[in-house]
């Protein structure tokens, strides 16, 4: 990733919170930032027939996670697996935000039993993961949960994401480790 992605990302996450009215350890209904995009949002099987959905999950799993479709009239539609975890359908829908806000470029196309995917390329990829993951959970929102003692599963079922999400984030926050300081510290005294 680029040299300062990280900490733009967290300032693009929190004014999107502050765009919603949301304060920068708030939650963050992920469906309520694409409403307020004008992003569309379908689930796949009410665009294509439910055995041609299984039918790829059958061909190659996991293969499909979500996919953004820019439509005639300027109109943007998220298209998201039916068959995925509600934690793992709102990540899919933040990371596609994620590329959205980022004005990534589709570089790809690719076929996969008979329909085509979009694909963008590998630093992009990376760079919609992370900036995905601060949409859903926050630097400040970690901080708080982490001083709470909070674990992954409790954030995973407070903030609607699933518990390898949280546990990254907490990991890569670095807010753990600002936790734990803070208490030595404050022991010490
Ligand atoms: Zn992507």
């Amino acid at each position: 990733m680029r040299r300062g992605f990280k900490t733009e990302a967290e300032r693009l996450a929190d004014r999107m919170r502050a765009q919603l009215g949301l304060e920068p350890h708030d939650r963050m209904a992920i469906r309520n930032l694409a409403i307020h995009l004008g992003v569309e949002m379908h689930s796949a099987d009410s665009l294509v027939a439910r055995s041609d959905l299984d039918e790829l999950n059958r061909i190659q799993p996991g293969a499909f996670s979500a996919a953004t479709f820019h439509l005639p009239g300027g109109r943007t539609a998220i298209i998201t697996n039916p068959d995925s975890e509600p934690g793992r359908i709102n990540s899919d829908i933040a990371h596609e935000i994620a590329h959205l806000l980022l004005n990534h470029e589709v570089r790809e196309l690719q076929q996969l039993g008979g329909h085509t995917f979009f694909t963008c390329n590998p630093e992009q990829e990376e760079e919609a993961n992370w900036l995905g993951a601060c949409l859903l959970l926050s630097r400040a929102l970690l901080l708080r949960e982490a001083f709470a003692g909070s674990d992954p599963t409790i954030i995973a079922q407070r903030y609607d994401v699933s518990i390898p999400m949280a546990r990254f984030r907490l990991n890569a926050s670095g807010v753990l480790l600002q936790a734990k300081r803070a208490r030595s510290s404050h022991t010490r005294r």
